[in-house]
């Protein structure tokens, strides 16, 4: 016998517990599906999330916020203040940007124990396979639902079962977490250290999160390769990590549908990754509310599914897209280092600073 509920969240991710906290919140019974034994691990992620006044700033048609970003200090690693970017002949780039570090596996935590303070039921160690209609199939047993969310990343196989296309181009990226006192400011070093994408030093409290992610046609060497070159030339080629990790992150931008049948997408699933500077939390949690309201809107008044799409398109779309509009003027340049170079004193700090915060990277 299946269980039932009113809705059922594939993906214990920042989307999926976001979206299953609001939906629990207004009523409705919800299940969240996760295939991981703890929720949050293993950390895949540079686990750097922007102040909630960027946030705000970015995403100013997504209305009051602070609730949702209102995180426990415990949380949080190290405050930052700064995006210091290198060029790919080390000129600095330095722009104002307020975000923090966390522990990524503690927030994720914190998010899915928020949901179930709310009112939704987590099944940990349950991989979901497969969907018949309004049942999840999954290795612990059949969820019902009225409306089911593919909050489950970057591949997208929810969406994929009712002919939703997931993101096209996923970016290979490793990291590890090395101990040691950094400045708090996030470093973001461009061109031959991560061809078509970037290297990152993200401060941590007594450590930092040091990781590159790129595109496979920029280049030939392998991810680890290219890793080893970058901690030498950090001069951390011999420190001991605390932990190693890597992913993907979706970089094709927002997938064309979010809405079919009884199944939406959120977050990663959907591509709905500020791909100029890799941020999906912020994107992930965003939709993760929109969801939940259009959900409740179908459940309790009969407001079409469907009204989901043109909703979180109103509100986060444009940031989105020029976030991907800049990603697509940076991989013209990936090719030669004197050639970005050059880009780079031509777009100038204000237009990184356009890039950054997803605004349209020449002002208009
Ligand atoms: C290396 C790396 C570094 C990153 N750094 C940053 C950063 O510093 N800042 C930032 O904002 N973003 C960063 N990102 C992106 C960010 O991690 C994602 O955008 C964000 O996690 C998206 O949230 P989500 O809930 O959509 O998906 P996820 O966080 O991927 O959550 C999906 C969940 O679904 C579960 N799942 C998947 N399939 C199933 C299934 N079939 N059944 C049950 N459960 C399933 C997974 O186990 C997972 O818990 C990074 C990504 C990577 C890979």
């Amino acid at each position: 016998m299946a269980e039932t509920f009113d809705v059922v969240v594939i993906g214990a991710g920042p989307a999926g517990s976001v979206a299953a906290q609001y939906a629990a919140e207004a009523g409705l019974s919800v299940a969240i599906i996760e295939r991981r034994t703890r929720v949050g691990e293993p950390v895949q992620c540079g686990e750097f999330v922007p102040g909630v006044e960027e946030t705000k700033a970015i995403f100013d048609k997504c209305g009051d916020i602070d609730e949702m970003f209102n995180v426990p200090s415990s949380i949080i690693s190290k405050h930052t203040d700064e995006i210091i970017v290198h060029s790919p002949k080390d000129k600095l780039y330095k722009v104002p940007f307020i975000g923090f570090s966390v522990e990524r596996k503690d927030f994720d935590k914190f998010l899915a124990i928020r949901a179930e303070k709310a009112g939704a039921k987590l099944f940990t160690s349950t991989h979901a396979r497969g969907l018949k209609n309004d049942t999840v199939i999954t290795t612990k047993g059949e969820f019902k639902g009225k409306v089911i969310v593919g909050a489950d990343g970057p591949l997208a196989r929810v969406g994929s079962w009712v002919g939703l296309d997931g993101p096209t181009l996923l970016a290979p990226c490793i990291l590890e977490e090395l101990p040691g006192d950094f400045e708090p400011k996030l470093h973001i070093y461009l061109g031959r250290w991560a061809p078509g994408g970037y290297a990152w030093i993200i401060p941590k409290a007594k450590s930092a999160n040091i990781g590159l992610g790129i595109q496979h046609n920029y280049t030939e060497q392998s991810l680890r390769k290219l890793f080893k070159k970058y901690l030498e030339h950090l001069g951390l080629g011999d420190k001991k990590p605390i932990f190693k990790s890597g992913g993907l992150v979706p970089m094709s931008g927002i997938v064309k549908k979010t809405v079919s049948k009884n199944v939406i997408m959120v977050g990663d699933a959907a591509g709905m990754v500020m791909s100029s500077n890799g941020g999906g939390i912020v994107p992930a949690m965003l939709a993760g509310k929109i969801a939940a309201d259009s959900i409740t809107a179908h459940i309790k008044k009969g407001t079409p599914l469907d009204k989901y799409e043109p909703t979180w398109r109103a509100g986060m779309s444009k940031p989105l897209k020029n976030a991907q509009k800049t990603q697509r003027v940076a991989d013209k340049f990936f090719k030669s280092d004197t050639q970005f170079d050059l880009s780079l004193s031509i777009v100038g700090r204000r237009g990184l600073e356009r890039g950054i915060k997803c605004r349209p990277l020449f002002g208009i």
